[in-house]
């Protein structure tokens, strides 16, 4: 039987017990942290006013911004607790089995097309990038391969930093400049501010306790007219939006702590790159999830019409649905492509 997009990622059984995982784990994170979590102001616009949402799971307190509407995790985890969740905690041993036997190869994606039609348009000659978050190297590898092949006449420099020791240590690719260190210490030195054309990070900032002051570095790295490409999940969304983040999803919903701490959304991006001092040149939604996971929650689903979207059997509505779902920017899945001004 052919499978559906979601279960090519993974199996609906793994994905059901990662997640109960995960809510155990999260549970545990915050009795054993809880007295030392931190008070912050809104991620997005820095507004101190908000007002409380529902607990997560009984337990993380969520607010939303009366100022921009956004909403996040507050008090939110401190380091200690984040490094606790992610060392310690079994769920993230479940997720790196599946990403390991999932990343055998490297298959051009939508990010490596997006990336290359940027450089089409920059007419570089020499090209100085950077991946944060690159574990090691795979994305990297496929796209230095990828470019190499499409622009030959350009000289390419590819860097990329990861939090995990180990993950840089199995670096798949000696041609790749790899190091240890992590996005919330991402301090420039002297020598590499405003050197890269462009700085990627992948389902990376909605982790971070201070989103705006890790831009404000990439910002910093860029070159003038340099771009920052990142993916994140879009809150709004139609599947983060059929599945409240009290609700079970196979995969994390864009708000879970200790893990998801900031919701970005299609409507919150234009306010944080303005504050940045970063053009907007694309925030799009190219996710292809969302109908067919709506379909496989529709016993946790509580909107009717979520419901009725879930009850939809025929493949080639659902394949237009979806195609709809992105084309009105209301997909799950976000990327943004944001430049420095020249
Ligand atoms: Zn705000």
């Amino acid at each position: 039987m052919k499978k559906s997009p979601f279960e090519e990622n993974r199996s609906l059984e793994t994905a059901i017990a990662i997640y109960e995982q995960r809510i155990k784990d999260a549970q545990a994170i915050y009795q054993k942290h809880k007295e030392n979590f931190l008070e912050r102001n809104c991620p997005i616009c820095s507004s101190t006013l908000k007002i409380n949402q529902e607990d997560f799971h009984q337990t993380y307190k969520i607010v939303k911004c009366r100022a921009c509407g956004s909403v996040y995790v507050n008090p939110v985890p401190n380091s200690e607790a984040i490094e606790d969740y992610y060392k310690n905690c079994q769920c993230n041993r479940m997720l790196a089995e599946l990403t390991r036997s999932r990343s055998k190869k490297f298959n051009v994606d939508d990010r490596v097309r997006t990336i290359s039609t940027i450089i089409e348009k920059s007419e570089k000659q020499e090209l100085k990038i950077l991946e944060v978050g690159c574990s090691s190297g795979l994305f990297l590898q496929g796209l230095q391969d990828y470019l190499s092949n499409h622009f030959p006449q350009i000289k390419l420099s590819v860097c990329g930093i990861d939090l995990d020791q180990d993950a840089i240590s199995k670096s798949v690719d000696n041609r790749l400049n790899l190091r240890c260190c992590s996005a919330v210490n991402l301090k420039t030195t002297e020598s590499e501010i405003g050197t890269y054309d462009l700085v990627l990070h992948y389902e990376l900032i909605e982790h971070l306790l201070d989103p705006f002051q890790f831009m404000m570095t990439v910002k910093e790295l860029l070159k003038p007219g340099g771009y920052s490409v990142f993916t994140t999940p879009n809150a709004l969304g139609a599947e983060n939006l059929a599945s409240g983040y009290n609700s079970r999803r196979l995969i994390a919903h864009a708000i879970f702590p200790p893990m998801h701490l900031n919701a970005f959304s299609v409507q919150n991006i234009p306010l944080f790159s303005y504050r940045l001092g970063l053009e907007i040149v694309e925030i799009s939604t190219p996710g292809k999830l969302d109908i067919d996971m709506i379909g496989k929650n529709r016993d946790f689903l509580t909107n009717e019409s979520f419901i009725a979207i879930a009850d939809i059997e025929d493949e080639i509505v659902k394949t237009y649905l979806q195609q709809y779902t992105v084309n009105c920017l209301a997909s799950s899945h976000m990327q943004c492509i944001l430049r420095k001004p020249l």
